[in-house]
């Protein structure tokens, strides 16, 4: 479903992206590892075209992402056909960036009816039904300011849930939450990989990563040192960053 390939990008000369590949099947849930500035949430933005790229090329589900190839040149496609790639791609941040003057189903039902123009009907009945997923079907009317965090960012997931999308990018989800919250969220995702969402989930939860990852991907300066199952990755990194960086972890 996602295929990068020596995908690159620099802030004002400082190259935090090198060269990266990586390939995600579909229904797949690859996590993303390594220490903080390794460019992991710079590559989950220019899957999204958060950013955009400066070499290299992604495809999501057999798209060229950001550009159209016509007889070996790239045109960058319009803001329109970016934004409809972008429609396919849930994303979540490290903070939950509801909106705060909306209950948690209008959070839910916005995009839907903003943007797919789905009617109000059916945009809150599967808003109730996405609710009821992550746990909070009993807080519909509930503003943001009187959630925790863990079911803010519950209701940040039904709410990227609710664009369908075909891939559900994860940005350190729980790293904002007070440990006691961690596991109700990491428990949605886990549901979701469950259900066969493929999902990009950059993340310092080494239990998530073990548990619930097909594959693992540890990056450190804007490279990818090593990738494979979970248990060769973490069981028995071959490369001595990765030892440390686990070790660290530890
Ligand atoms: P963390 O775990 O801290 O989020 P990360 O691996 O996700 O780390 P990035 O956030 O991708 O790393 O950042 C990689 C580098 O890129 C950092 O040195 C950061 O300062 C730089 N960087 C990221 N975004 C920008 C930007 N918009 N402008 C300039 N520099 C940036």
């Amino acid at each position: 479903l996602v295929h990068a390939v020596n995908v690159m990008k620099s802030f004002h000369g400082n190259e935090v992206l090198k060269g990266i590949d990586l390939d995600v099947r579909r229904g797949q849930v690859v996590c993303l590892l390594g220490p903080s500035g390794s460019g992991k949430t710079t590559f989950l933005r220019c899957i999204n075209q958060l950013e955009s790229i400066d070499g290299g090329r992604i495809w999501v589900d057999g798209d060229l992402v950001g550009f159209r190839e016509k007889e070996g040149h790239l045109h960058h496609l319009t803001d329109k056909e970016v934004a409809a790639q972008r429609r396919d791609i849930g994303m979540v941040f490290q903070r939950f960036n509801l909106f705060p003057h909306m209950t948690a189903l209008e959070n839910v039902c916005e995009a839907p009816i903003q943007v797919k123009g789905t009617n109000k009907k059916a945009a809150r009945a599967r808003a109730v039904q996405l609710l009821e997923q992550v746990g909070l079907g009993d807080k519909p009317s509930a503003y943001p300011a009187q959630l925790s965090g863990g079911q803010q960012q519950r209701v940040a997931i039904a709410r990227a849930l609710a664009m369908d999308p075909k891939l559900m990018l994860f940005d350190e989800p729980t790293s904002a939450l007070d440990p006691e919250l961690v596991g109700e969220v990491l428990r949605v995702m886990r549901d979701l990989a469950d259900q066969g969402m493929t999902m990009i989930v950059v993340t310092h939860e080494m239990g998530f990563a073990r548990d619930v990852a097909d594959h693992v991907v540890f990056m450190d300066g804007g490279v990818v040192v090593e990738q494979g199952k979970p248990r060769d990755v973490l069981g028995n990194p071959q490369h001595q960053r990765t030892k440390s960086f686990l070790q660290r972890m530890r």
